[in-house]
């Protein structure tokens, strides 16, 4: 494979000079670990921004296919850049839509959601048809920056008291779910791991 370090280096520099949302080292490690041991295959993305989690996600193994929703333009151009850039287009489908207007057929090992946060539950009612037998749907930013763990007045402007209200619902819809188990994981920005129920 003809990619480096200063590769995945230089999409992360990209992100942050251009003020786009990423996961944190942590949570990506998490989950390229999580593909790894669970030996996860057909991976659909909510949320690609410039592709940095999805081109990490499809080069954890050559049998990997990743197919990865973004509904903003420029940084749907960007990924594609990207994608092409690290030689995945043949193992990556990117999709330019809003994600909650893309219906797909296929089934998926892991829907991993990582897009509007106030709209998770959205996302994974939307998807979970799509969900294979034993697979997993992983949500991150499970603790919004930190803001899920303040009382509501500490938090700074109604916009981000709205969406931790409703990250908090989500929270609450997933643990207590009739045929889904989650686990919350203290990693990177709050990591949750979805299965169904035995
Ligand atoms: N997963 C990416 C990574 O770690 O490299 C980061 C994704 S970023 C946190 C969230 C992205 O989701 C944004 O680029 C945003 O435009 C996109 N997004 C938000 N709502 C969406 C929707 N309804 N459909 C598709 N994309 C959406």
């Amino acid at each position: 494979m003809d990619y480096s370090v200063n590769d995945i280096n230089a999409l992360k520099e990209y992100a942050t000079i251009n003020n786009i949302p990423i996961m944190q080292d942590e949570g990506i490690d998490f989950l390229t670990t999580f593909i790894m041991k669970k030996q996860i295959k057909n991976i659909l993305e909510v949320g690609t921004a410039i592709g940095y989690s999805a081109i990490m996600m499809a080069k954890t193994s050559n049998d990997i296919h990743v197919t990865t929703i973004e509904r903003d333009e420029t940084r749907y151009m960007e990924a594609l850049k990207n994608i092409k850039k690290f030689n995945l287009e043949d193992r990556i489908t990117l999709i330019f839509n809003d994600a909650l207007n893309v219906n797909l057929e296929e089934d998926f090992d892991l829907i991993f959601i990582d897009a509007a946060k106030g709209k998770n539950k959205d996302f994974f009612e939307h998807f979970e048809k799509n969900l294979a037998i034993n697979g997993y749907i992983i949500t991150d930013n499970m603790y919004f920056h930190g803001y899920v763990e303040m009382n509501e007045e500490e938090i700074p402007s109604k916009n981000i008291q709205g969406i931790v209200r409703k990250i908090k619902d989500y929270t609450y819809f997933l643990e207590n779910h009739m045929l889904y188990k989650t686990t919350i994981y203290k990693v990177g920005d709050g990591v949750a791991v979805t299965e169904r129920r035995g």
